[in-house]
């Protein structure tokens, strides 16, 4: 069931023509920063916006002609609903996005533009999760999870694929946390291929599930708070199969973020860098700029998606203090 370098290189041959390779970038700025190179891994540039392309891709190519005659169904903060619709759509294949009331505008528009039926529940991922849930088991359309499974998993360690081939002699690769796909197929590819590269995954402090979960030694709930990373939302579910055990062993640390230190990476991709990334794409930047990672050689940061309201983004890079960074001062127990 765990996912293998075998299984992520078959992953890549799969979805081969249906995601873009995206640009590694050095960044000079960053660079002399921290003395070191860093280059920035610029997955916010996939197609719809996110690497979450890769796992939907991957997950759909397996499916029988039976389960695509049915269609798929899904649970999603927001990426991976838009990553699924554009895929299920290229395949001419239903597909339902099941979402809670936390979901950006933008992202639902975004969904709802390549034809997915959405269904709007609850408050939280777990409600969205449960509905989805549900409409798999009596309508028999297949579940495409958004990390907690193996072709997901697969899927997006095709990045670290491209991260190793890119930059062979990586240090250290700076990957976004939340629940875990991500990190979990990047972690298996990259360690496999080098076992001294550290991965080091990155959440904001305002509810990382899989640092809570990790610390726990069992999965735990947390609270689902508002977050500049809305894309890091949501917990690792209490029934977690794979991401859970895959990020306690291969994860080197994990580096927890203010809302402040996530606004100052959006804002350093922007204005220096020249790209737009949403929270959760900037945290890996974010990191190194609030100076929470040491590294002895060359850096990959992976910017993971740009899927961020533009008023929101013109807000932060204009400097204006967002109503995300006036939290991390709060003193109710909740807040950073
Ligand atoms: C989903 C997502 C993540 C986190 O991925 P997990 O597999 O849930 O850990 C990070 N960044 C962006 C932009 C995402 O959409």
């Amino acid at each position: 069931m765990t996912p293998t370098l075998a299984d992520i290189k078959d992953a890549a041959r799969r979805i081969a023509g249906r995601i873009s390779r995206t640009d590694m970038a050095l960044s000079p700025s960053l660079t002399e920063r921290m003395g070191l190179p860093v280059h920035l891994k610029l997955e916010s540039r996939q197609t719809t916006g996110s690497f979450k392309l890769r796992g939907a891709s991957n997950a759909i190519a397996q499916l029988s002609a039976t389960a695509r005659g049915k269609g798929v169904v899904t649970a999603s903060t927001g990426n991976h609903g838009r990553a699924l619709a554009y895929a299920a759509k290229l395949e001419g294949i239903r597909a339902v996005i099941c979402m809670s009331s936390l979901v950006p505008a933008n992202k639902l528009a975004e969904i709802e533009r390549l034809g997915a039926e959405i269904r709007i529940v609850g408050d939280s991922q777990d409600d969205a999760q449960e509905e989805a849930e549900r409409l798999a088991r009596e309508s028999g359309l297949s579940m495409v999870p958004p990390f907690d499974d193996p072709h997901v998993i697969a899927g997006q360690g095709t990045l670290g694929l491209e991260m190793i081939e890119a930059v062979p002699d990586a240090t250290t690769v700076l990957v976004q946390l939340s629940g875990g796909g991500l990190a979990a197929g990047i972690a298996t590819a990259v360690k496999a291929l080098n076992p001294d590269t550290r991965v080091i995954g990155i959440s904001m402090a305002r509810g990382a599930a899989m640092k809570a979960s990790i610390d726990a030694g069992h999965p735990v709930n947390v609270t689902e708070l508002p977050t500049l990373a809305d894309s890091l939302g949501g917990g690792i579910g209490l029934d977690n199969r794979l991401t859970f055990s895959i990020c306690r062993n291969l994860l080197d640390d994990i580096v927890l973020l203010s809302e402040s230190e996530i606004a100052a990476g959006i804002r350093h991709l922007y204005a220096v860098e020249r790209e737009i990334a949403e929270g959760a794409g900037a945290v890996g930047v974010a990191a190194l700029l609030a100076g929470k990672i040491n590294a002895q050689g060359p850096i990959v940061t992976l910017v993971s998606g740009r899927n961020i309201d533009m008023t929101l983004h013109r807000k932060i890079v204009d400097g204006d203090a967002t109503e995300f960074e006036r939290l991390d001062t709060q003193r109710n127990g909740r807040a950073a």
